[in-house]
């Protein structure tokens, strides 16, 4: 038994070093992953579901490696935060979307708007509300056209650092949104401090909601309340017509997911929008 004991703890280390090892190296490629342009933004249109045209996108990070292929960003982005990188990362992120709806505005589509996910630090960060009035004002982009979405549980890191920062942002113009609503714990009483526009009702729930009388309660608890605090509801993770179709029955007034489009590069989403607006 001893004999296994100590097995065990060596494979343990041994997989320990290895990831460490492992993220050493993500973390070196991740900076020349910057500097070589190997990071680019892809956008998955949001859809109105009282008149089914595309409202917005929500650009979405990729990298492409050329040896490892595309590494998801639920891999590299707790690296970017660890190491600070995610402030650079973050802010070429804002200028590539931010300048991204500047040329579908500039292109005549009116309406569309662009929503950019903020990590924990992002979120946290002194500068994070000038940095933002910057470059909107570097792209001549109303305020209005921005949606920055933050998680439920950054949001509840210091709640009135997030009070604070929502309230600025707000102040600005820019929507605001709370992402994976439902995952995190969200006091309800903070919910109406927060000056925000949108829950984002976690994919989880909405995948299962058909089969699943729980998630099915939980998506109606959540637009129920949407409705009562004055904010709009978007279902992420629509897979099937018929999750498209309970949910319009819901009353919920977004929804994304791929039924609709998977994220797609900002040109494949152009010929998207130019479609929309004919129907
Ligand atoms: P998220 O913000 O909750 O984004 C939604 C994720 O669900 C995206 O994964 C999207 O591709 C995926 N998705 C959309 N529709 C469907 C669907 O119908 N079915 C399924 N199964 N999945 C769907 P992705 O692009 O891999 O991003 C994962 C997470 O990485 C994001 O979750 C977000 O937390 C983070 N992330 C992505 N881009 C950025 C970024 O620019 N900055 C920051 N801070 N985080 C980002
Ligand atoms: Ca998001
Ligand atoms: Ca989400
Ligand atoms: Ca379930």
């Amino acid at each position: 038994a001893k004999q296994a004991g100590r097995n065990q703890y060596q494979f343990f280390t041994q997989e320990m070093h290895a990831q460490i090892a492992h993220k050493m190296e993500l973390e070196h490629a991740l900076r020349f992953a910057l500097s070589q342009n190997q990071l680019n933004l892809v956008f998955q249109p949001q859809i109105e579901v009282k008149t089914g045209r595309i409202m917005g996108a929500e650009a979405l990070l990729r990298w492409q490696h050329p040896q490892l292929g595309q590494i998801s960003p639920q891999t590299f982005i707790p690296i970017a935060e660890e190491t600070g990188l995610i402030n650079t990362i973050g802010n070429w992120t804002l200028h590539q979307a931010i300048s991204q709806c500047r040329q579908w505005l500039d292109s005549g589509h009116q309406e569309v708007q662009v929503a950019v996910n903020l990590s924990a630090v992002q979120f946290n960060n002194p500068t994070l509300v000038s940095t933002i009035e910057t470059i909107l004002a570097e792209y001549h982009l109303p305020a209005q056209y921005l949606e920055l979405e933050i998680t439920e549980s950054v949001a509840m890191i210091n709640i009135e650092l997030t009070i604070k920062q929502l309230e600025s942002l707000a102040a600005l113009g820019i929507r605001l949104s709370l992402d994976d609503f439902g995952t995190g714990y969200s006091s309800l009483n903070y919910l109406k401090k927060f000056p925000i526009d949108t829950l984002k009702i976690d994919q989880g729930f909405v995948f299962d909601m058909l089969e699943d009388e729980d998630d099915a309660a939980i998506v109606d608890a959540v637009i129920t309340l949407a409705r009562s605090l004055g904010l709009n509801t978007l279902a992420e993770g629509v897979e099937t017509q018929a999750h498209a179709d309970a949910l319009q029955i819901k009353g919920c007034d977004f929804m994304q997911g791929y039924y609709f489009s998977k994220p797609i590069e900002a040109a494949a989403f152009t010929v998207l929008l130019d479609q929309s607006e004919i129907n």
